[in-house]
């Protein structure tokens, strides 16, 4: 688990700019599996060996349309608040101080985080530290003039947030070896409607487990003779805050429970459709190497075959960069298939932890070479020597090949679509990794 920098601001800031650009100057890792949704809201970063997740709370859509933009600004500024360990925020040195500054800053102040106050658009800071001055209102401590446009002041700045950072929380990784399995979803979709579900089951024997994270608190359930561990429960057993309905909130809450997890039961909403913010749920348990098993909740809600037929239709388009995984039709208020969870939660457990023989894969590779497909760029044409496994859990393989910038991502695509057709990973995602070698 990394830990958390959330930049909060009202809109129009820079708030994305920066983020950006904080992405491009620290080396963000660039994932390797394919179709991440361009329009970002997080990144994984890594500064001098530090690593933490920015988030851009400005990108996380409001809830409803409705919403009242200024009070869905400052619900986010409190829910970035509560969960993250260092604040960034960001005002517009251009502007000056507004009202809505004033209101995310008293959100902020309470919730007694390091916070840095960032006065963007100051192209020219040596011209205009006098600009800086009148940010000390806002009572958040001294303002750092920056422009995320031309990156002054973000190298410096990216120095003094890690010093901050508390450790990585990797430690917290339990091994125990029972299966670990998030569920995940926005707020809304059903979650906690499934998990009382589970836990209602006669088939299911439940134990509380002591928290093992700061306020995590985990679920263990036996079935005859196997167990699983639903990971960071609380905010699911009971909505405890007044922030459980904010996207934000069920983001990074789906962060914490992904990154200890195998697994992750992706609930929908089906009666609104499958949503940009679902596919980007999907891609951050995707990044993170869960296997995932996507929960169609409320089927019970569709109409008629017309509503149905629509609703796979949204989901079709929307996973295209998960076609392998596996899809469920439920009703957590009925009951409906949720039984039918747990053979796919072990069929994409068994196959992330797939182990895939030297000879087999570069048989494969032969295949492929005789089948013809290349690429050529000029006179330089690629040739893939061999190819080893060198994870599990997701699967990783490397490719030996004598040009690694000939690679590109329909050819990568080709090849993740030849080992998917050779060798049974259905429900998890797989890492290819390309290196360079005469
Ligand atoms: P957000 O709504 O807070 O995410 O703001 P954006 O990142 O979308 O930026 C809003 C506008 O401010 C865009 O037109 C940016 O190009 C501009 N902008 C952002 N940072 C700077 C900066 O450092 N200097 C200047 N001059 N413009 C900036
Ligand atoms: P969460 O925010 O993801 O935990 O969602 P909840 O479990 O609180 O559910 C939100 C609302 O949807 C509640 O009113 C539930 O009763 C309702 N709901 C959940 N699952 C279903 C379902 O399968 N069918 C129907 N009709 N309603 C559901």
């Amino acid at each position: 688990m990394k830990p958390i920098v959330a930049v909060v601001g009202r809109p129009n800031v820079g708030k994305s700019t920066l983020v950006n650009r904080i992405a491009q100057t620290s080396d963000a890792i660039v994932h390797e599996s394919r179709g991440v949704t361009r329009d970002r809201s997080y990144y994984d970063a890594d500064w001098c060996g530090h690593e933490f997740t920015l988030v851009d709370t400005g990108g996380i859509e409001p809830m409803k349309s409705e919403d009242i933009f200024s009070a869905s600004i400052r619900d986010q500024a409190l829910a970035a608040a509560e969960e993250a360990d260092v604040i960034l925020f960001v005002v517009d040195g251009s502007v000056g101080v507004t009202e809505e500054d004033e209101s995310v800053a008293r959100m902020i102040k309470r919730a007694k985080k390091p916070t840095f106050l960032l006065v963007n658009k100051l192209d020219n800071p040596d011209r205009e530290q006098e600009r800086l001055w009148e940010f000390y209102s806002l009572g958040v401590g001294d303002p750092i003039a920056v422009s995320a446009l031309h990156g002054h002041g973000t190298g410096d700045l990216l120095d003094d947030v890690v010093a901050l950072l508390p450790e990585s929380y990797e430690d917290e990784k339990i091994d125990d070896g029972i299966l670990s399995v998030a569920i995940i979803g926005r707020p809304n979709a059903g979650k906690s409607s499934l998990f009382n579900k589970i836990l209602g089951s006669d088939r299911s024997i439940v134990s509380n487990v002591a928290g093992t994270t700061r306020d995590a608190i985990d679920t263990v359930i036996e079935r005859g003779d196997k167990k699983y561990r639903l990971v960071d429960t609380a905010g699911i057993r009971k909505k405890s805050t007044v922030y459980e309905n904010i996207e934000y909130y069920s983001m990074v809450r789906g962060l914490r429970a992904i990154d200890r997890a195998d697994v992750a039961l992706l609930v929908i909403d089906s009666s609104t459709g499958m949503t940009e913010q679902d596919q980007k749920v999907a891609n951050l348990a995707i990044e993170r190497g869960c296997a995932i098993v996507v929960l169609l909740n409320k089927w019970d809600l569709l109409p008629d075959d017309h509503a149905r037929e629509q609703m796979m239709e949204t989901v079709e388009r929307r996973m295209g960069m998960a076609k392998w995984a596996n899809y469920l039709r439920i009703s957590a208020l009925t009951g409906r298939s949720v039984e039918k969870i747990w053979a796919l939660v072990d069929s994409a457990a068994q196959n992330r932890s797939a182990r895939i023989s030297t000879s087999k894969l570069n048989q494969l590779l032969t295949d492929m070479r005789e089948f013809g497909h290349t690429i050529v760029d000029g006179r330089r044409r690629l040739r893939m020597h061999y190819v080893t496994q060198t994870g599990t859990n997701p699967p990783a393989f490397t490719f030996f090949v004598n040009h690694t910038d000939l690679i590109n991502d329909s050819y990568r695509r080709y090849i993740e679509n030849r080992m998917r057709a050779t060798f049974d990973f259905k429900g998890t995602p797989i890492r290819l990794r390309f290196r360079k070698k005469d």
